[in-house]
Parts: C-alpha cells; sequence; structure tokens
C-alpha cells in the first residue's frame, strides 16, 4: 500500500530522519517547517496522514491539529502528533485537539511503521465511502466533525475483557461519567459469547487475559461478522509495545498503555465511538442512495431504470433457459380525473395503494416496476402467452373488484387499469421492441374500452380469425 505523509517539524535534521526512514519504506513524503505551510500542504496535496511535531514557534501541534480538524477539506486526514513529551496531560491535551495517536522521540520504527500503516489503510477506507457517497450525489456530505457535538456520543456500550476487577472498576467508573456502560468479561470466550449475542461500540481488550493471549481474541473478533467493524482498543503493559505492530496488523483500532490514566481513556474512547458513528453513518447514507439509485420513491418498486436493465438481462437468458419472458404493461384508465377530482395527493395515494396490490398479485421472480406517471411494467421470466394473460387478468381484477380507500374527504373510489402483454422467446429481441409492443397492446386495451388486458400475440392470432370481445366488458 503507498501512502502520501505530510511530516511537520520546525527541526530540519527531525524531518530529515522521518523523511529517509519514510522513504524506504516506499511511501511518498511532503514535508513542511511550520503550522501554516502544512495546512497549505493538507489541502494541496491530500496527505493520507500527518506526522506533526508538537513544540513548534508560531503555530505549535495542537493548534495546527485544531485548525486541520475543524476543516471540513481536511477533518479527515489523520494525524500523529511526535512529541518528545511523554507527559499524559499533554497526550490528552493532543487527543482532545482531535490527535489520532501519539509516537515519542525518538521514533522507534516498527511503532511508526505500524501506525502509518494502519491509519493509512483506515483513510483509504473512508476515503472510498466518502466518493461513492459523493458520486451518489444526494447533496448531504457529512463530515466526522459534524458528529461532535452529536448527543448519540454518550450512552456507548463497551465490552470489557480483562481478568482483574480492580481494573474492570475503574473502566466503568471512568467512562461512566461520559453516559457509557460497560459490560466486564473475564475470559475471551465470555467476551466472544457475549459480543454475539448483543452489539457493541467499542471493545476493550487487555493482552493479558488471565493466561489467554487477548491478541488471539482480537483476531476472533476481527474474523467474525457481528464484531468485524467494531474498534478494539487494547490495553498493555510498557514493556509488552513489541507486540503492538501485531496487534495492529490484526487489526485492534488503537491502545492504551497501563496504569490507565482517567482522561486518556476517555478521550481515545470518544475518538473511536465518534469515528464508528461516523463510518456507521455513511454507510447507512451509501445504502440509501444505492436504494434510491433502483427504486421509485413514491410506490417503493423498482424504477424504470433498474427495470430496464432488468429485462435485458432476463432476454438474454433466453439463450440458456430456452424458455420465454413475458412483459405486462398497464396503465391507470382515466386516471387525470381521479387528479382533477380528488386531488393530486389522493391520486398519489392510489398509486401506493395499486402498487401494493399488483405486487401481491405476482410470483417473487416477477418483477414489478413505475415506468413513468400512473404506467407500470411487469416483468416475467418463464411466463408464456397463456400464463401472462392469466397474471394480466388477475392483476387487473386485483384493482377493480375492490374499491380503493383514499384519506380525508375522499373515501373510497373506483380504480381500474387497462394492460398490454407481450412474450418472447428470442434472446436477440430488444428491450425497447419487447417493451414497445407491450405498449401497442395497452394501446388497443384502451381502445377497445379500458380495464381489459389484449396480449401482442393473441390479437395478432384472433385478428387472423375473428375480433376478440374485449375482457371485463
Ligand atoms: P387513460 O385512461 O387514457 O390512461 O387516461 P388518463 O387520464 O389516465 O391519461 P393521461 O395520460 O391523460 O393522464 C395521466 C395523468 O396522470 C396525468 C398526470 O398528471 C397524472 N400523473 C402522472 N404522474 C403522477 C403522479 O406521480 N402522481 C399523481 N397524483 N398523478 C400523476
Ligand atoms: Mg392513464
Ligand atoms: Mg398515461
Amino acid at each position: 500500500m503507498t501512502a502520501r505523509i505530510l511530516v511537520v517539524d520546525d527541526i530540519p535534521a527531525n524531518v530529515k530522519l522521518l523523511e529517509v526512514k519514510l522513504t524506504a519504506e516506499y511511501f511518498d513524503v511532503v514535508t513542511a517547517s511550520d503550522g501554516p505551510s502544512a495546512i497549505e500542504l493538507a489541502h494541496s496535496q491530500a496527505p493520507d496522514l500527518i506526522l506533526s511535531d508538537v513544540m513548534m514557534p508560531g503555530m505549535d501541534g495542537f493548534e495546527l491539529c485544531q485548525r486541520l480538524k475543524a476543516d471540513p477539506e481536511t477533518s479527515h486526514i489523520p494525524l500523529v502528533m511526535v512529541t518528545a513529551l511523554s507527559d499524559v496531560a499533554d497526550r490528552v491535551r493532543g487527543l482532545e485537539a482531535g490527535a489520532d495517536d501519539f509516537l515519542t522521540k525518538p521514533v522507534n520504527d516498527i511503532a511508526l511503521f505500524a501506525r502509518v500503516r494502519s491509519l493509512a489503510r483506515l483513510k483509504q477506507m473512508m476515503d472510498e465511502l466518502r466518493v461513492r457517497q459523493a458520486a451518489s450525489g444526494n447533496g448531504e456530505m457529512l463530515t466526522e466533525a459534524d458528529l461532535e457535538n452529536d448527543s448519540e456520543l454518550g450512552d456507548a456500550k463497551i465490552l470489557l475483557a480483562d481478568s482483574s476487577e480492580t481494573l474492570a472498576g475503574k473502566v466503568e467508573s471512568y467512562l461512566a461519567e461520559d453516559g457509557h456502560r460497560t459490560h466486564h468479561v473475564k475470559t475471551g470466550q465470555a467476551a466472544l459469547a457475549l459480543a454475539q449475542a448483543e452489539a457493541f461500540d467499542l471493545l476493550i481488550v487487555s493482552l493479558h487475559l488471565g493466561q489467554e493471549d487477548g491478541l488471539r481474541l482480537c483476531s476472533q473478533f476481527r474474523s467474525q461478522d457481528d464484531t468485524r467493524h467494531v474498534p478494539i482498543l487494547l490495553l498493555l503493559d510498557e514493556e509488552d509495545l513489541p507486540r503492538l505492530p501485531k496487534g495492529l496488523e490484526i487489526g485492534v483500532t488503537d491502545y492504551l498503555i497501563k496504569p490507565i490514566d482517567r482522561n486518556e481513556l476517555r478521550a481515545r474512547t470518544r475518538t473511536q465511538i465518534r469515528r464508528r458513528r461516523y463510518h456507521d453513518k455513511l454507510r447507512e447514507m451509501l445504502q440509501r442512495s444505492v436504494a434510491l439509485a433502483y427504486t421509485d420513491t413514491l410506490t417503493g418498486v423498482y424504477n424504470r431504470r433498474y427495470m430496464n436493465a432488468h429485462l435485458d438481462r432476463k432476454i438474454m437468458e433466453i439463450a440458456e433457459t430456452v424458455k420465454p419472458v413475458s412483459l405486462l404493461m398497464f396503465d391507470i384508465d382515466h386516471f387525470k380525473s381521479i387528479n382533477d377530482s380528488h386531488g393530486h395527493n389522493a391520486g398519489d395515494e392510489v398509486l401506493v395503494e395499486l402498487a401494493k396490490r399488483v405486487s401481491r398479485g405476482v410470483r417473487d421472480i416477477d418483477l414489478v416496476s413505475r415506468y413513468g406517471g400512473e404506467e407500470f411494467v411487469i416483468v416475467m421470466p418463464d411466463a408464456d402467452v397463456e400464463v401472462a394473460v392469466n397474471v394480466a387478468e388477475r392483476v387487473r381484477a386485483l384493482v377493480s373488484d375492490q374499491p380503493f380507500t383514499v384519506s380525508g374527504q375522499v373515501g373510497e373510489l373506483d380504480v381500474s387499469i387497462s394492460v398490454g402483454v407481450a412474450t418472447t422467446r428470442d434472446p436477440t429481441e430488444t428491450t425497447e421492441s419487447l417493451i414497445g409492443r407491450a405498449d401497442e397492446a395497452l394501446y388497443r386495451a384502451k381502445g377497445r374500452g379500458r380495464n381489459c388486458v389484449c396480449s401482442a400475440e393473441l390479437d395478432q392470432l384472433a385478428q387472423r380469425h375473428a375480433p376478440l370481445p374485449a375482457a371485463g366488458e
């Protein structure tokens, strides 16, 4: 994986050192010697990660971080503070400013690359979601900062796997200050069972779980569907730091060194919860926009574009299935007068109820779609002329046999539809041609007095013999 990294430090030797290390690992490195130029580069170079010094003249690392995180164009870029200070108070200050992590000078290579890789990976995944969300064009652009004041950020459900009651008591009380509920378990097995039974927002795992290896549990969490995307915070002792890269590689999201500092735990928890909820919201918006792309918003049935693509596929499949595909096209009779006499809202209610009735009246493999205003199309694979005409007749009756109930003064309305049916056995017939034939049949049904069914194929036969009486008349 290649990523672009912005290194910010006022001392040239420090910049050079990191630049050499990162370039050797094939990262693309950009450098800045102060806050203002770092902000400029964050905009112009779109780095995947920023490594910033804390002590700098003018704008220090905290302020730089705060500014980048407050700007919607740069807030999504992970920022790691590189600091000589190992003071917990400074770490907490950095986290409050929005920093994603810390590295202590002199920078340990293993920790550096592990952190850089995992944060860059996370950023690229988020970018992908952001791009797709933007491409979906629904206008909303959610940023992580939007969730900052979200009241939902409290009240998270947290699973803690640790063998010590004392530590659990502390964690529980610290997190309760932010309104989070902690569920404590002592073994990996208990943790897995609980995480399968209930959904959690964050998993906190100790590296030493009694005799068990906490990393094994982390890896199991990552391999299971229920917990694959839940952030994991690893608790470890200073002397266990060499095992951290392995943990990050497995998918641990963040870590905390014992003894646990109350504010650091709260700040890291807050960051993880915020990011998780941001991720969930992005996903949800994406799913909604995907659904919007293929369904009709008023009636919930498929839209014309999706139906066209589906019909294309079904006709092509005839080459293998050797089974006919039929199409029903129907249109509400005198719909304009329903609108005119009862209002557009009443008309909309009729459309919704109609789509429901019709969808209930067809097989699961049939696809109901709204073709346009008050026209619908049903694609029916594996249905010959007779089957299709029977279904069309059933659908017609489902509409006209029972009046529609419309809200307000209107009450009940009699509604009917006219249906055109076309069938093909030819895998080379185009969708346009099949739809065209159904449309012609529909036109004939209208001509025959409405509330009836006409089939392209049967009518042709009928015309050669004798005129068919219109159904339903
Ligand atoms: P016909 O029996 O020949 O089909 O007569 P009709 O009145 O149904 O046909 P026409 O095409 O003249 O009118 C269709 C009407 O459907 C006109 C349009 O305003 C209305 N319409 C189209 N889309 C919608 C919609 O989404 N909601 C509502 N309420 N009305 C719609
Ligand atoms: Mg109509
Ligand atoms: Mg019409």
